[in-house]
């Protein structure tokens, strides 16, 4: 805390992660004397800039971007950009800290880093984002590169934004690169990475609800958000058999008893990315739903939940609830989604708890997958790129269970996955010495 005055996201992070390290550091002297822990929280850089751009009534407006360089000791750095009005240092040091174990999870070379900016793309018209990514760029591009620094996606970064600052790289430097993941596939984007999230969120929770010789079928789920991972996230526990009770967005929560089937998440797919409207309109055209304003819908009773909405949108009192109601199961598609409380919460209910840097890792993979497929300039098939899916959410699940499973045999994702992936960062940069 002192270290990082009004940082208080970036505090929680690395609180969270500290609490299963220091146990697993007891007795191994080699971290502890190369201040390891200390190192990986303390970025690599955090670049900060102007971005300058002209809005359609032709004022000058002024936003902020950064780009944290968290850390690079096992690939190059790599993690999305967000446009949000709730974007600071702070959220993007605690998004880069977190990419930092999350890449390393997924066993593919790849180092953490967050960027974006306090730009509200809601209510622009395309002309005012693509001035604004371009602008943004103008700056970004000297700090990033396919083998140094490659950006994606993330809330409000999707196809168009990508596609402006793409463009714009492209541009200035001359050079046709990956330097970005999450392209249109006409311009060297990878098949199943819209999708990879969410569909990454809902295999990981197969496979901690195998453990128990349970599965999804005739399972009823409470989903927050409605972007890109809520949307997928709900389509794969659909094709699972599943049932999907509710959806949200920043202005409160849909509920449908009958259950949100694929035509209905078609509807909002379409509703968010192309007519970016509200999740409320959905009331308006599927009868028998019902829109709460200003909650959260973690109040439905349901077995199951995955929250894929934002940080800190499941507090303590919304987990015990969740378990009161018999939840036996939470996997996170959205970054630390629950606070310090509900965290603890959960692992005191040893119910099947994923946090967000294994369970959401789907995406960020299949963008290192794009990075590969980019490099050797080369496309690979849908079915290869959904059996690679599967098997790395299966390899970050057995990570977990490595390092999370106790004597009694029940198995602390949390810890699993800090300690497995803290240990893969923490071994490359003691191969460094001092740097
Ligand atoms: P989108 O922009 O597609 O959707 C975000 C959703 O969350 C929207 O429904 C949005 O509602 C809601 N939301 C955003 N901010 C808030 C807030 N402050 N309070 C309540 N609701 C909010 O983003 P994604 O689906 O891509 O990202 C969702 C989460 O998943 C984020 O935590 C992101 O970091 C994480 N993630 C995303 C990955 C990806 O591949 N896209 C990869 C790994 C993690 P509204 O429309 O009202 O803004």
């Amino acid at each position: 805390k002192k270290r990082n005055p009004g940082q208080p996201e970036f505090v929680q992070a690395v609180t969270e992660v500290a609490e299963d390290i220091f146990d697993f550091m007891a007795d191994k002297e080699q971290y502890h004397s190369a201040q390891i822990l200390r190192r990986i929280a303390e970025p690599d850089r955090v670049i900060s800039f102007r971005v300058c751009w002209q809005d359609d009534k032709g004022n000058i407006r002024v936003q902020r971007g950064w780009r944290i360089q968290n850390n690079n000791s096992i690939g190059p750095y790599k993690g999305g950009i967000r446009f949000h009005p709730s974007v600071t240092e702070s959220v993007l040091k605690f998004l880069a800290f977190e990419q930092t174990f999350k890449n390393a999870l997924t066993g593919l070379p790849m180092g953490g880093a967050k960027g974006g900016s306090n730009f509200n793309p809601k209510g622009k018209s395309d002309g005012e984002v693509m001035r604004f990514c371009q602008s943004l760029m103008t700056e970004l591009y000297r700090h990033i590169g396919a083998d140094i620094d490659v950006p994606a996606g993330d809330i409000g970064v999707g196809a168009r934004e990508i596609g402006y600052m793409f463009g714009q790289y492209k541009r200035i430097t001359g050079e046709f690169t990956g330097v970005l993941t999450g392209k249109g596939l006409e311009y060297g984007g990878s098949l199943i990475r819209t999708e990879a999230t969410g569909y990454g969120a809902v295999y990981f929770l197969q496979n901690m609800l195998a453990t128990k010789g349970m599965t999804l079928e005739g399972k009823t789920a409470v989903i927050s958000g409605s972007g890109n991972v809520a949307t997928h996230a709900a389509e794969k526990v659909t094709q699972l058999g599943g049932k999907v009770l509710t959806l949200s967005d920043s202005a409160g929560f849909i509920h449908d008893p009958d259950g949100i089937t694929q035509e209905k998440i078609d509807w909002v797919k379409d509703l968010k990315s192309k007519r970016r409207g509200r999740i409320s309109e959905y009331c308006d055209e599927f009868t028998g739903s019902s829109f709460t304003g200003g909650k959260t819908p973690w109040g439905v009773p349901c077995d199951v939940a995955l929250p894929c909405a934002t940080q800190n949108e499941l507090l303590g009192i919304d987990a015990e609830l969740l378990i009161a109601n018999g939840c036996i199961a939470v996997s996170e598609g959205a970054n630390m989604p629950t606070d310090l409380d509900g965290v603890h919460v959960f692992k005191k209910a040893r119910i099947l708890f994923a946090p967000g840097k294994a369970a959401n890792a789907g995406g960020v993979a299949v963008s290192g997958l794009e990075m590969s497929q980019n490099s050797a300039r080369i496309s690979w098939k849908e079915d290869e790129l959904q059996k690679l899916l599967l098997d790395i959410m299966a390899g970050i699940h057995s990570r977990c269970l490595e390092y999370g499973t106790d004597a009694t045999g029940h198995c602390d994702y949390v810890k699993g996955a800090n300690i497995a992936g803290f240990k893969k960062v923490a071994d490359a940069m003691l191969a460094y010495g001092v740097v």
